[in-house]
Formats: C-alpha cells, structure tokens, sequence
C-alpha cells in the first residue's frame, strides 16, 4: 500500500535544499523547510522567489501561483518542530557522512512512525544511512539533479532494506512533481555520478597532462558530444569539493584505481579554488556578469 503525503520537511536550505522546497510547494505540497542556519533560510526564501519570479516573466506560472506556493513554505531552525508533522523528509544537508548519520539519528527519533526518510546524498551509502534508524524499510535515496526546478530527473535509490510500498510511493510521487523518476540500486555513486564523476576527472587529468587548455576541452565536449556545457565548466558549478568527495566515495566504495581524483583536483579544492561558489575555479567568476573567462591560472598558455 502506497503511502498518503502532503507534508513534506526538507533539511538543509543550501543550493539543493530550496530548489526541492520550491517544486514541492509549487505541486501543493506543505513545505516545511529546515536549516541549522538562519541566514540559510532567509537566503533560501530569497532564492525561491528570485526563481518563481523569472517563472512569471516566463508565462511559465501567474503571480497568484507564486504567492500560494511561497505560502505553503514555513522556515524553522528547530528539527523536532519542523518535522512534527511530517510524512515525507528529504534531506539535503551538507555532503559529509557523519553529519547525515547524525541527522538520520535524530530525524528517526522526531518524526511521526509512519514518515519516510530520503536523503538527496550525490553518494553515501542509503543502506548505511538507513542503519542508524529503527525504520531502514522506510529510508530511501531521492536525488534531485541542479537546478532542481528545472531537471526533469530524479534518481530513486533503493536501500538494501526500502521496501517495495516505499519505492512505488517516491515513484508516483516524483511523477506527482513533474520529474522522471529512475530507480537505481544502493551502489557508489549510484548512476549518475558514477558516470559523469570519471568523465569530469579524465577532463581535469587531460588539463594536468596538457593536452588541451581549459576552453577547448570544453568546447570539444560540448559541440563533440553535444553536452549543453564542457566537463570542466560543470565541475565548476557542482563545486570541485563536491566532485572531489564524489570521487573519493567512488574509489574507497569501489576500490577501483580508475577513479582516484587527479592531483589537480585536490590540489585546486586545498586551495580553496572551489568553482562558482567561491569565486573561482577552471573558470572566473564575477558577480553580475555571465561571460565565460577561464582563470588566469589556466589562461596562459597558447593551445593550437
Ligand atoms: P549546500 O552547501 O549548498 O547546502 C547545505 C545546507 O545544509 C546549508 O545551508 C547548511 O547550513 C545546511 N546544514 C548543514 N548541517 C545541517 C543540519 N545538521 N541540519 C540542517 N541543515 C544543515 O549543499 P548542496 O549543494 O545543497 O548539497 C546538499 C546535498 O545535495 C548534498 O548531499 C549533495 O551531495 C547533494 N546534491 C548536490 C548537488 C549539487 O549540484 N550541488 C546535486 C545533487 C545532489
């Protein structure tokens, strides 16, 4: 038997985290929306209508839709309060394992018997995830793709231990938000990142070996393959401490050589050159300007 949901609770207000509050509340949902940080939520709350305001210049939805979706969203720093009355919790927190398995603990012991439990992690173990609550049946992967109001694909991640009731209830549920929802099993890196990750560090290692400057590894990618941006360019705007963790979860998990990150990964995430969010990664970034400028460290050489 499916279950019934109508409230939903999302943890972590960050990138991820506002964009799932958005589309919930836009199909109707209840969103209560959590983060340990205030200055997170007011920030989440500007983003949301930032983005359902470019929704309106679109047509896409009228200002009467946004104003009853913003509606449906209510803020709070306090995790028993935020889920008291939830069926559904999607987790969206900051990509580290104990601090997952912390809010997991803690979600189990707050959240009514009957609530299902997702995590949105690009990676970690949903089975190891669903071992540190009473309910592994109920915990499943639910991995929205950025910017979540606008990728169509959420990847389903069954547990060693989801139930069937729990993955048909996602299922419907991500139809429900207008996505494609594709069921994978508990493996590193499930699908999505187990491909894409490898594609991103061979770009990096072609970079590091010389073969070709940042722009053209791009450029071939995308007009060779025709990818809508470069390999390089993407690892930018995932986060390169976010590619490197994905990595690292890929080679430990798998214990495979071929996806050690390259030297030139770990070094750019040590000097905090972490891509768009810090300013600076293959590429330059500067407020207000959407112009494409590889960084001066790459912007050197000459590539004929
Ligand atoms: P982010 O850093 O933008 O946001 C994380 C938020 O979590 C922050 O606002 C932080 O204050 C909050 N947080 C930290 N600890 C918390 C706690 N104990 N309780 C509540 N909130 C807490 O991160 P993000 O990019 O939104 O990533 C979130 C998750 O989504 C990660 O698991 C990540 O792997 C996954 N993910 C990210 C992407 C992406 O492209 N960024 C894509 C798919 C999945």
């Amino acid at each position: 038997m499916q279950h019934s949901i109508t409230n939903v609770t999302v943890i972590g207000s960050g990138t991820m985290g506002n964009g799932i509050c958005h589309v919930f509340a836009q199909k109707g949902y209840n969103v209560s929306m959590m983060d340990i940080n205030q200055d997170a939520l007011d920030r989440a709350m500007a983003t949301i209508n930032k983005n359902m305001d470019r929704q309106v210049t679109k047509g896409l939805i009228t200002e009467e839709d946004k104003q009853q979706s913003i509606a449906r969203i209510t803020t709070y720093t306090d995790m028993a309060t935020a889920v008291q009355n939830a069926h559904l919790v999607v987790e969206a927190a900051t990509e580290n394992v104990e601090l997952k398995l912390n809010i997991f603990r803690d979600l189990d012991k707050h959240c009514p018997e009957g609530c299902i439990l997702a995590s949105n992690t690009s990676s970690i173990s949903i089975t190891k995830i669903a071992s540190v609550t009473n309910r592994p049946e109920k915990v499943i992967g639910m991995h929205f793709m950025n910017p979540v109001p606008v990728m169509k694909l959420i990847e389903v991640i069954n547990g060693y231990a989801t139930s069937e009731d729990v993955t048909k209830t996602i299922h419907s549920l991500s139809e429900n938000l207008g996505k494609v929802p594709c069921v994978a099993n508990d493996y590193p890196g499930f699908i999505a990142n187990r491909i894409l990750l490898p594609m991103i560090n061979e770009a990096i290692i072609a970079l590091q070996e010389g073969v070709a400057g940042v722009a053209e590894i791009d450029t071939i990618m995308k007009l060779g393959m025709a990818h809508p941006m470069g390999p390089l360019q993407l690892a930018d705007f995932i986060g390169l401490d976010t590619c490197l963790s994905i990595l690292n979860v890929l080679h430990s998990g798998i214990g495979n050589p071929k996806y050690a990150p390259s030297t030139l990964l770990v070094n750019m995430v040590q000097a905090g050159k972490l891509g768009a969010k810090s300013g600076e990664g293959f590429y330059k970034y500067t407020k207000g300007s959407k112009e494409l400028v590889v960084s001066a460290a790459f912007a050197t050489k000459e590539w004929k």
